[in-house]
């Protein structure tokens, strides 16, 4: 009943910023040819991908959602973005997204925000955010625009995101997608990957969009597994681990319910299951909300008038005065948040008690991570601490919306794999997500078990 119940049309959904559909037909075309002259097809030949607008695409506008970029036409193209054209696959456009992936609503958007193809049953009409900072991406595969997207994520932008729209998502190993070319928001944290209807859909794209690249200095230099004819649902001899500092106190009874499900499903594909603890994880969302503000500020003081976008310059203006105009008018409000926060913490006589601080608690909660897995081999949670809500329910208190990202901050401070799958619909026929966390690398044990579920 809910579903699509929204899709009036395709464009109501805002899902799209720019529209390339040329360069999807293009490689239609190609593939076509190539399939008519008995030529071996690529891996991608002839799919068309939604890019989110944080990849830079060359000669296409790319706005990371911003109004301080709008106008701007890259000369290159994004290490991921050209490994996906280089596979045959063609670019459908650029996907709306939170401004500079900051948001979990795809609200903060200068180009309106993206509604989700989903509705809540029984006549509510409300429209429903389809996640952030990925919700264009997220929407146009639940809607069935594209069969695949890219995501980014920095602290849960692609698993939040699918969840909310009943899809599925990977964030890899950070250093496994190149991060070249990708409007950085929070370079320690930001990896790239896959979205997509299907967990087979995320291994092939993500065999395409991971592998080393010299230009990005935190790459990983390992060849790309094997994802796709790796594939296996059963998960004997795997043990899985659940978090009990996942489950607090007041943790919303359906998402509860879910994740009960979930641990039945892994122990029908043959898992174990063990309890497990993760101590540090209540100071995850504050230390992550100290380090991507404090990486932002300073990845962001690149916007000053003068080498990218906009320029404000008002008459008699000094230089001064042309950043001051050109940063006012150009960063929407929660970009202004992220950025006063992070140089308040990285300002001298905070550093120490903020940004340390932070450092310091990041290393225990990937220490966390590493004794978990002395005693399993994956970790099963909820993706989000509740299914999609009302758009505007928590434009007006940014703390609200920061704990929407409770559960996805902690593999990304630690650098872990970890995907989002289709745990089933909630008592208003809302999509849920449960989430898969593995040990660095192991991106194969996270699709196997996230194919087990799905
Ligand atoms: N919602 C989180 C934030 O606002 C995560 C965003 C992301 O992963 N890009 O920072």
């Amino acid at each position: 009943e809910a579903f699509n119940a929204n899709v009036a049309s395709a464009k109501a959904l805002n899902a799209f910023i720019v529209e390339t559909p040329e360069k999807a037909l293009a490689a239609a075309d190609a593939a076509d040819k190539a399939k008519a002259a008995g030529e071996a097809l690529k891996p991608l030949s002839g799919v068309p991908i939604g890019m989110k607008d944080l990849f830079c695409t060359e000669g296409v506008q790319t706005t990371a959602a911003s109004h301080m970029l709008e106008g701007f036409k890259p000369t290159y193209e994004s290490t991921v973005s050209k490994k996906l054209w280089d596979a045959g696959a063609g670019m459908l456009g650029k996907l709306n997204l939170d401004q500079f992936a900051m948001g979990s609503s795809n609200e903060t958007s200068y180009f309106g925000n993206v509604i989700s193809p989903w509705r809540r049953g029984g006549g509510d009409n409300a429209a429903l955010a389809p996640g952030g900072s990925s919700g264009g991406s997220s929407a146009a595969i639940a809607a069935r625009l594209c069969p695949a997207a890219t995501g980014t994520d920095t602290g849960g932008s692609i698993r939040q995101p699918a969840a909310f729209t009943g899809i599925s998502g990977i964030k890899p190993t950070y250093g496994r997608c190149s991060r070249w070319g990708i409007v950085a928001f929070a370079s320690s944290l930001d990896q790239a990957g896959p979205m997509a209807r299907t967990v087979r859909d995320n291994a092939i794209l993500l065999e395409t969009m991971a592998g080393f690249d010299p230009r990005d200095s935190t790459s990983l230099d390992l060849p790309v597994p094997q994802w796709e004819a790796n594939l296996s649902s059963d998960l004997k001899g795997k043990t899985v681990g659940i978090p009990r500092e996942y489950r607090p106190d007041g943790l919303n009874a359906e998402i509860a319910a879910l994740w009960d499900r979930g641990i039945e499903w892994l122990k029908d594909a043959g898992a174990q299951v063990v309890e497990v603890s993760l101590p540090h994880t209540k100071y995850a969302l504050p230390t992550y909300y100290i380090i991507a503000p404090a990486e932002a500020s300073s990845n962001l003081a690149r916007y000053d008038g003068v080498r990218y976008g906009q320029r404000e310059l008002p008459d008699g203006a000094g230089l001064q005065d042309m950043y001051a105009a050109t940063r006012a008018a150009g960063f929407g409000p929660e970009v202004k948040r992220r950025i006063m926060i992070g140089t308040y913490v990285l300002s001298a006589g905070f550093y120490d008690a903020y940004y340390t601080q932070a450092q310091k608690v990041r290393t225990l909660i990937a220490r966390d991570f590493e004794q978990a897995f002395e005693k399993c081999d994956l970790l099963l949670t909820p993706t989000a601490p509740s299914a999609s809500f009302a758009l505007g329910e928590k434009q007006a208190d940014p703390l609200a919306m920061y704990l929407n990202d409770i559960f996805t901050v902690p593999a990304s401070l630690a650098g872990l794999p970890a995907m989002a799958v289709p745990g089933g619909l909630d008592s208003q026929g809302l999509p849920l997500g449960l989430q898969i966390i593995g040990k660095a690398l192991d991106e194969q044990g996270v699709l196997n078990a996230g194919l087990a579920i799905e």
